[in-house]
């Protein structure tokens, strides 16, 4: 929801904060994950390293792989008990702009020790996305447990890794939500949005675990939230749209309605990768901005998205792959398309002087969603673009410059 009275230059540099990954905490190569039975042996690899990564013993694993001495050979590779996925060997997740030099730097580690730990003949080949073994790090307190951003900040999103292998299930509490984690090669993850306008300090977050034998056990965390500086903005409404803005039941009706559909958690996970800009467009309000509207106070809860300036008509492209699960009119916030990603994550594009989709269509990402529009409280044609992550608004920008694992 964007009354757009002006174009200014986008102050970018205050939120382009790219993802800062704490250091994974293990020195092993992900196993090939299309194969979990199957682990190549990597660098520095001694059988009984891999036995207890894999929950077995070193006996166990010479007859599973008829071996008759305990030497083992780089890219060879061994069956390991099914089952038993590794700890994860944390793999840090190759960020857009990664270099193999900028990632050994942030580890405490050398390029070369990097890309032998690897066996990455070429180092200048890495690629978006790629998980990657670093070595172990002391300073990590807890190394089964990674918090992603070890900080989190207002309008964020954490990532949560829990490192166990042998868990049947596990869910994150946090803001008296509970998420369930979902289970990957060998760890477990959740994803949490943290809410532009959270309290700044310490929030609780607890995990609940159930392992494999039933027991149940949980552990409290306390999370770090430093604040965002967000940008303010004075503005002043024509009639028409100050009495949307007054009108208080319809605006918590429609935020009501919204937040019922962004706040449940599909489990299928459908996107991969970074997300794609709706459009490429002038940004004309970012995520955040606080906001005084005719001389009133400054809101505590700022701008719910991002504004990109386009011409009436153009096209507004899906952001990732989804499924559209509203593609309607509303009066507050327009023709209103919103897209789940699975996992809790959630895009919405507002104002649009068209629709191009409709209710139970899986989008690819660059697939037609819409026409830019100035429907709803909007004074000039432009996309508003809204994330989700499990029910609160966070910054859309994060999530094109972050790959989530
Ligand atoms: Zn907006």
């Amino acid at each position: 929801m964007n009354p757009r009275f002006f174009t200014r230059a986008a102050i970018l540099s205050t939120i382009l904060l790219g993802a800062i990954l704490l250091a994974p905490t293990r020195a092993s190569a992900a196993p090939p994950q299309d194969n979990p039975t199957t682990y190549i042996v990597q660098a520095g690899d001694t059988l009984f390293g891999i036995a207890s990564r894999y929950q077995t013993t070193v006996a166990a694993l010479k007859k599973l792989n008829n071996l008759t001495s305990d030497t083992i050979l780089v890219g060879q590779k061994l069956l390991v008990p099914s089952g038993n996925a590794p700890i994860p060997a944390s793999a840090y997740i190759v960020q857009p702009g990664d270099t193999l030099y900028a990632i050994a730097l942030r580890h405490g580690t050398t390029l070369r020790a990097l890309a032998d730990l690897n066996g990455l003949a070429n180092a200048n080949l890495i690629s978006e996305g790629e998980p990657l073994a670093v070595p172990i790090n002391a300073a990590v307190a807890k190394p089964d447990f990674i918090i992603d951003p070890p900080a989190a900040r207002q309008g964020g999103t954490i990532l949560i890794q829990l490192a166990r292998a042998n868990l049947a299930s596990a869910s994150l509490n946090i803001n008296a939500q509970t998420i369930p984690l979902t289970r990957a090669a060998g760890f477990f993850y959740a994803l949490a949005g943290i809410s532009r306008c959270a309290k700044i300090g310490n929030a609780a977050l607890a995990i609940s675990t159930t392992d494999a034998d039933g027991q149940d056990a949980s552990e409290k965390i306390s999370l770090a939230v430093a604040v965002t500086a967000f940008p303010v903005d004075y503005l002043t409404l024509p009639p028409a749209a100050s009495a949307i803005l007054n009108d208080s039941a319809l605006i918590k009706r429609e935020s009501d309605q919204v937040a019922a559909i962004v706040g449940k958690f599909s489990p299928a996970r459908l996107w991969s990768g970074a997300f794609r800009q709706p459009l490429t467009g002038t940004v004309t309000e970012l995520f955040g901005t606080r906001r005084s509207y005719n001389g009133g106070a400054v809101g505590a809860c700022g701008h719910e998205g991002m504004d990109f300036g386009a011409k009436l008509g153009a096209p507004a492209y899906a952001d990732a792959r989804g499924r559209v699960v509203l593609a309607q009119k509303t009066q507050v916030r327009g023709n209103l398309v919103l897209i789940d990603h699975g996992l809790g994550v959630f895009s919405g594009f507002y104002h649009l002087s068209e629709i191009d989709t409709q209710v139970g269509k899986m989008v690819e990402p660059g697939e037609l969603i819409g026409k830019v529009g100035s429907t709803g409280l909007s004074t000039g044609p432009h996309l508003h673009w809204s994330m989700w992550v499990n029910g609160e608004y966070v910054d859309p920008l994060e999530w094109t410059r972050r790959i989530m694992p």
